[in-house]
């Protein structure tokens, strides 16, 4: 009894709070703030789809289904005959649907779990779904409200443990990003990645912290030469991080300019030691000659990151090479090695930092905030040349 009280109890405050928190990003302060939408790709192509929530208005029915216990299912559908199209099937409850295989618009009110392909897990989402044709299945792209959306990014790219004026300026470099990637989207069908080739998003997050980080910086972005910036960041720099135009070549020339950072040396990657066996690197057709083997770098940044190399051994050298394909192959966190060995056919290196090093450095931002100082001011130190727009 008094155990199911407690869970009771204990479920009310989770709600309580949810409810608290979402309050927080739509309440009237909120609604009154600088709202846009942005359009996610959310993953590759898919050919099922499972969907538990509000009411789903599918375009292609042109009605509404309100979802049975365990789900509405929207599924490709094999031809029966050979060389007949394939088509579409929608399952909900005991009752299906046929439909040509199409493209299809999918829209509801609130939070809805979705999930996607073969995907283990279910998404929380809000907004409406795009699923476009494509080969045998479909392309996901989700609209969603941009602060939901950023509280996502915030869970996967930094997680609710960071302090909040560092979680707080990750909110505003990464709606930079995100709203310099809808300036530059065109004609496409839709703004960035839901992965890391644009800032990873899995579903929003409820996590108090995250949202008051939100919260607290709604609408806010960075500017440069009076447009938003591109503001890059990522995990450590290591020390010093990279020039952002002579790395991405998509901001202005001055926009993003290294600075030195030493507020990251409580990452766990601050410093790292990888090895990298002889047989992967000649695996992947390389050739690796003689006793002691090394590599020679051909080209750097810079900071010192490698960037072009061959290795020399046995009084000869390899062709030279792109210095991703180590990084490919040892895994390592960055290119900026400082040192290697060479050792019963293994190559050992050390290197520093995590990521590409441009723009904020998360681990710095961390240590500047556990020293008492502001989202505004770590955002000045890592966007020296920026301004920080609050609408
Ligand atoms: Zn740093």
């Amino acid at each position: 009894m008094g155990l199911k009280i407690g869970i009771a109890l204990g479920l009310g405050i989770v709600l309580l709070l949810l409810a608290q928190g979402l309050s927080l990003l739509f309440g009237p302060k909120a609604r009154a703030a600088e709202r846009s939408r942005i359009r996610v790709r959310l993953c590759r192509e898919i050919r099922a789809l499972r969907f538990e929530g509000p009411e789903l208005w599918i375009d292609g029915l042109r009605r509404y289904l309100q979802p049975a216990t365990g789900g509405l299912a929207i599924l490709v559908e094999e031809a029966k005959k050979e060389g007949a199209p394939p088509g579409l099937r929608i399952e909900n409850g005991g009752q299906e649907y046929r439909l040509p295989l199409a493209s299809l618009h999918l829209q509801w009110k609130g939070p809805a779990r979705i999930r996607l392909g073969k995907e283990k897990t279910w998404r929380r989402l809000f907004g409406s779904l795009q699923l476009l044709r494509r080969g045998g299945g479909w392309v996901p792209n989700l609209r969603i409200d941009m602060e939901l959306y950023l509280s996502g990014v915030l869970h996967e790219e930094m997680g609710a443990h960071f302090p909040l004026e560092a979680l707080r300026a990750q909110a505003i470099a990464a709606r930079s990003y995100a709203l310099s990637c809808i300036a530059r989207s065109g004609s496409r069908s839709f703004d960035l990645y839901g992965d890391d080739r644009s800032q990873v998003f899995h579903e929003v997050s409820e996590e108090p912290r995250i949202l008051e980080a939100i919260r607290l910086s709604l609408g806010q972005t960075l500017t440069y030469g009076g447009s938003t910036l591109r503001a890059y960041y990522h995990s450590t720099c290591g020390g010093r991080t990279r020039d952002g135009y002579l790395r991405f070549r998509d901001v202005p020339r001055d926009a993003l300019p290294p600075v030195v950072c030493d507020f990251c040396k409580a990452s766990p990657l601050y410093r790292w030691t990888r090895k990298i066996p002889k047989k992967a690197l000649q695996g992947a057709g390389i050739a690796v000659r003689g006793e002691t083997p090394g590599f020679e770098v051909l080209q750097r940044s810079p900071r010192g990151d490698w960037e072009r190399l061959r290795i020399k051994g046995g009084g000869r050298t390899s062709a030279p090479f792109s210095a991703r394909l180590l990084r490919k192959l040892g895994s390592l966190p960055s290119l900026w090695i400082q040192s290697q060995t060479y050792r019963k056919g293994v190559f050992v290196l050390r290197g520093r930092g995590f990521g590409h090093g441009v723009g904020l450095c998360q681990w710095g931002a961390r240590g500047q905030a556990l020293l008492g100082r502001s989202a505004k001011e770590i955002l000045s130190f890592y966007f020296p040349r920026a301004k920080l727009r609050i609408p």
